[in-house]
């Protein structure tokens, strides 16, 4: 079976249905539910070195979230783990697997059973797969700030469909829209709501700095709870920044004096053009490059008020033994 091309997205095995199974062989059948209907519900968690060691950001918020999902899509989870088990799976396949830095997939799927879009007999699997990827919107991005363009794609309407639970098949709208992006020469695409109000990127919050204050669209308006989003308001806040969670307006991102997207794969990555318009005064805000550092500083252990953040991971155990 043709493996994944990056030779930067491998590790040696993937946690599956409770064991740890060689990266090749992690394999699920074309009947499964999820392929079919999009039935699968995900996170997406990183592991930073730091000074004391490699270490899990925000483990235990990712997989309440993640169990938040499977409530959302109604699959029984929470029969098959607790959530303190899929966390120490979590830390095991980062262990077992020799890393101290890297991105984290739990995910979990219907599988195969009864074909139909009732989900009759289909068995839920869960597998959490590792690998080191570095800056999803590039290093120089990260730095440097980019370019972004409002999508034609928008994000679905609150009575159409969930954006609180990362559910598998809402991701083929946002594989669409960031298609579009790429493909128009731009790094992302900023969606708006049904009513024209700013969303998010395909998988990214976003915030813009008006007036000094930051402002982000407020949850209910079709944005996924990003658990990078509320880190960053709490240490806004700690700065003194006056936070606020606000509809906002295509034009407001014309007007922003700053721009950034937070996510887990993205960090905190300034914009520095929407739709071909300079935003400020082009480049990354200071603001935004002084909560990026804020972020940097917590996500490797150099910020002793969120210690509790991290959990750590110690690799060195499991290869000395
Ligand atoms: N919005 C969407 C649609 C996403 O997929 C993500 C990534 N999980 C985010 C926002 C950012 O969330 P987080 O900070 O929890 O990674």
């Amino acid at each position: 079976m043709p493996q994944p091309k990056s030779p930067e997205a491998r590790s040696e095995t993937i946690w599956f249905d409770g064991d740890q199974v060689a990266w090749e062989d992690a394999r699920v059948h074309v009947l499964s539910h999820a392929l079919h209907y999009g039935s699968s519900i995900f996170e997406g968690i990183r592991c930073y070195k730091g000074d004391k060691g490699g270490a899990v950001f925000r483990l235990r918020e990712h997989i309440e979230r993640f169990f938040f999902s499977a409530r959302v899509l109604r699959m029984d989870m929470d029969k098959l783990y607790t959530q303190e088990q899929l966390e120490r799976a979590c830390v095991t396949t980062i262990e077992q697997n020799g890393l101290e830095e890297c991105y984290i997939r739990p995910l979990a799927f219907r599988g195969a059973g009864a074909m139909g879009v009732l989900p009759k007999d289909c068995p839920t699997h869960v597998s959490i797969a590792v690998w080191p990827w570095g800056a999803y919107l590039g290093a120089d991005g990260l730095r440097n700030g980019i370019d972004v363009a409002v999508s034609s794609y928008n994000k679905f309407a609150p009575n159409t469909f969930f954006a609180l639970a990362k559910i598998g098949g809402a991701y083929v709208m946002g594989s669409l829209a960031k298609i579009e992006a790429v493909r128009h020469g731009y790094a992302e695409g900023i969606l708006l709501d049904t009513e024209g109000r700013v969303a998010e990127g395909t998988g990214e919050n976003i915030f813009a700095v008006l007036d000094g204050r930051l402002i982000t669209p407020p949850l209910g308006h079709s944005v996924l709870g990003g658990i990078t989003r509320k880190s960053l308001m709490i240490m806004a806040k700690e700065d003194g920044i006056e936070v606020v969670e606000q509809t906002m307006s295509r034009e407001m991102l014309y007007m922003a004096e700053e721009l950034f997207f937070t996510g887990t794969a993205a960090e905190v990555t300034p914009i520095r053009s929407v739709d071909g318009i300079p935003v400020g005064k082009g480049g990354a805000g200071p603001i935004t490059l002084a909560l990026q550092d804020r972020f940097f500083a917590a996500v490797r252990g150099q910020d002793p008020r969120h210690a509790d953040w991290l959990t750590p991971v110690s690799p060195a155990v499991v290869a000395a033994e």
